[in-house]
């Protein structure tokens, strides 16, 4: 990553308000921004791209690269394979450049190791190092009127200001941290997203360790610890009844294909209601097989040696949490019975997931780095924000310059939208059409 006395060309050209805007600048380079940088490289190198990322080495879903645990999914649905086969930057060509192709597809795996994937992304950021300003977190924009021409300026938290001609915010999702845990400040509690630099910051083992959710981070999380901390007395509180088998249905699949988009976003709010409940076990509150059995097998043998440590606590919900200065007390209740239990644990892991945008108690109505600028946009009678099928957000009046969302529209765009690698590449071929029918470039 670049620092900001960096001389490089595109560094030096947005890094102050006196430098000429650059055409497309991106705020977050993970991979649906890197994606896009890759994307305007091929296919509109024309264009001057610049891209802003809060973290100095961003390392792909870091605090939860654990040993063993492989992608959601299919290696070849990569930064640029379904928009260009013949990409440089695909996985299978960062195979062959590390020379560990023919080894790699001779793996007993039907998915490859999630660490292997953060290389990848690393390896291909690193080929970007010159449009990427790293510790550079945006914290504000504007818009301001140069010669008469509207244009976006960005502030970071360093005063740091960039000025463009179109945004693309491409930050990740939020987590989500549900109540009563969003009012405590405690290192005893951390979101999925902390999990590894929790667990290798504590000073003494946990002797006892609640894990909130019921996801696939969920049932990794727990499986680690067992492994981490081998004494610890571990449960997993679930609201619904049990832990559920991800639906990996091809036909559900289907959900994560260009055309399902393009249906879903034709879909009014009620058949998006309903689409998205039918989804739902594609992606969430729901497990893989293989991690899944091994947890219950695991459990089982533990209750043959008469020494279970890890509990699975179905229709339970976390009402009350307190932290002092051993631990975390909490009251749970079980949603049917309304039975109170309390405990009191070491520490607390939210596998609770992330924030989507809309009106909605889990949700966030926009993405915070907007504020300044979010008055300029149109949301709809549901109180969402417009997004159009392109990914631009919908201005309220002329004036205000191009600004497009990256990897957060899944309440407009549906499930290939919830985040995930499936159509990264596509999207940002989409959003490239969207920058070249705007003129950009
Ligand atoms: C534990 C975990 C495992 C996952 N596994 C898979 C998987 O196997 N397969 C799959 O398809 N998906 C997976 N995902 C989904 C994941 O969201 C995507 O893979 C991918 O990371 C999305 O890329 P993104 O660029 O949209 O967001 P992120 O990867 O979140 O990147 C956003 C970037 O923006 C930066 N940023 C944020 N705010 C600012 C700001 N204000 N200014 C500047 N920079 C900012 C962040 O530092 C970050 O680098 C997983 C997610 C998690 C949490």
């Amino acid at each position: 990553m670049l620092t900001r006395d960096d001389e490089r060309r595109g560094a030096v050209k947005a890094t102050g308000p006196a430098q000429e805007p650059v055409d497309v600048l991106g705020i977050g380079f993970g991979p649906a921004n890197l994606s896009l940088a890759i994307a305007l490289q091929e296919d509109l190198p024309q264009a001057d791209a610049f891209f802003l990322e809060a973290a100095r080495n961003p390392v792909w879903q870091g605090g939860l690269l654990l040993d063993g645990s492989n992608m959601q999914n299919h290696p070849n649905r990569d930064l640029v394979t379904l928009r260009n086969p013949r990409s440089h930057y695909s996985f299978v060509n960062y195979l062959f450049e590390q020379g560990r192709l023919i080894q790699h597809l001779n793996l007993p795996l039907e998915f490859p190791l999630r660490k292997e994937y953060a290389q990848y992304i690393d390896w291909a950021t690193r080929q970007f190092r010159s449009q990427v300003a790293g510790g550079a977190r945006a914290t504000d924009i504007a818009v301001a009127e140069v010669d008469g021409t509207p244009e976006y300026v960005v502030t970071c938290a360093d005063g740091s200001q960039h000025r463009a001609r179109s945004l693309v915010v491409g930050t990740g999702r939020t987590p989500f941290v549900p109540a009563p845990f969003d009012s405590l400040d405690t290192p005893r509690v951390c979101h999925l997203t902390q999990y590894l630099h929790t667990v290798r910051a504590l000073e003494e083992a946990p002797r006892s360790i609640a894990v909130v959710g019921g996801s696939q981070s969920a049932v990794e999380i727990v499986l680690d610890l067992a492994h981490r901390f081998p004494q610890a007395k571990i449960v997993n509180y679930v609201r619904k009844f049990g832990l559920r088998l991800k639906d990996t249905s091809p036909f559900s699949e289907e959900g994560f294909f260009p055309a399902f988009t393009d249906y879903y976003y034709r879909a009014d709010r009620a058949s998006k209601n309903e689409l998205d409940a039918y989804m739902r076990p594609t992606n969430y509150s729901s497990t893989d097989a293989d991690v899944l059995h091994h947890l219950y097998a695991l459990m089982y043998e533990q209750r043959l040696d008469g020494d279970q440590r890890i509990f699975v606590r179905g229709n339970s919900e976390v009402r009350t949490a307190e932290a002092d200065d051993t631990g975390v007390r909490l009251e749970v209740e079980e949603v049917h019975t309304k039975d109170v239990s309390s405990e009191h644990v070491d520490l607390v892991i939210l596998a609770t997931g992330f924030r989507d945008l809309g009106p909605g108690p889990r949700q966030e109505a926009y993405p915070a780095v907007l504020a300044g600028v979010i008055d300029r946009f149109q949301f709809d009678d549901d109180g969402y924000l417009v997004v159009e099928p392109d990914y631009q957000l919908r201005p309220r009046s002329d004036g205000t310059p191009p600004l497009f969302l990256n990897g957060l529209c899944e309440s407009s765009h549906g499930i290939g939208d919830a985040g995930s690698f499936s159509l990264l590449s596509l999207r940002a071929a989409t959003i490239l059409d969207g920058l070249r029918k705007q003129g950009i470039a």
